[in-house]
């Protein structure tokens, strides 16, 4: 998976690399599922959610742009996998996850590979989680329709917020960055995720 679909689609980031082919993803799929676990597909996980194909993974691990100081925000745990790549790069990772059933397995899951570098909350992850902010980087698995003001709030001067940005019909995966002049957007990929839901952040 790492060479044929993660190299060769561009992806040249070591410490991505590395850490995609140090976590075995089989774990993080269901068992019916598990042969198809190093295929480059988004898999179901239940509750109508998915896990995210492992190139978006890599691409968005290495636009967060992280080292081994960065304090972590994850959006939407889902399985915990890309919870553990994130958590192999940086020195911690918070993960909120607003679906109990998905947070409670996928905490097992983190700890039966011993990662122990990660806080699961269970809640609205669109508003962040102020107490541990700043943060130097912000990954959002699920699609907004704007980026939450929250978020850029609790980012990091330096840090980058990576969020897919749309809805059902069509989404760009963006890049906020957040400089002392303000914050700059740029839009990477068209991408695909399920929809991040807050009452809350969307007025909805
Ligand atoms: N990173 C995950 C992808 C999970 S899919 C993985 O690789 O497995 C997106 C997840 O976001 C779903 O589990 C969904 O329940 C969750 N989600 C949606 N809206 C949310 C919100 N406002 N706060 C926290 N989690 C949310």
């Amino acid at each position: 998976m790492v060479r044929h679909d993660l190299r060769r689609r561009g992806i040249t980031d070591v410490r991505v690399l590395a850490a995609m082919a140090s976590i075995p993803r089989e774990l993080f799929v269901p068992a019916a599922l598990q042969r198809r676990a190093y295929a480059d597909q988004p898999l179901p996980i239940g509750c109508g959610q998915t896990i995210s194909q492992p190139y978006m993974v890599a691409l968005m691990t290495a636009e967060v742009g992280m080292n081994r100081t960065s304090r972590v925000l994850e959006v939407g745990t889902g399985s915990g996998y890309q919870t553990a790549v994130l958590a192999k790069i940086a020195s911690h990772v918070w993960t909120i996850e607003r679906l109990a059933e998905l947070l409670t397995s996928a905490t097992e899951r983190l700890q039966s590979i011993a990662i122990s570098n990660v806080s699961c909350i269970e809640g609205d992850g669109a508003l962040g989680h102020p107490p541990s902010a700043p943060f130097d980087g912000i990954l959002v698995t699920a699609a907004a329709p704007w980026p939450p003001a929250g978020l850029l709030e609790q980012l990091a001067v330096g840090g980058r917020l990576v969020i897919p940005i749309g809805d059902l019909a069509g989404q760009r995966l963006t890049v906020y960055e957040k400089t002392t002049a303000g914050v700059a957007a740029r839009a990477a990929t068209a991408c695909r995720f399920v929809p991040l839901v807050s009452p809350q952040a969307f007025n909805a």
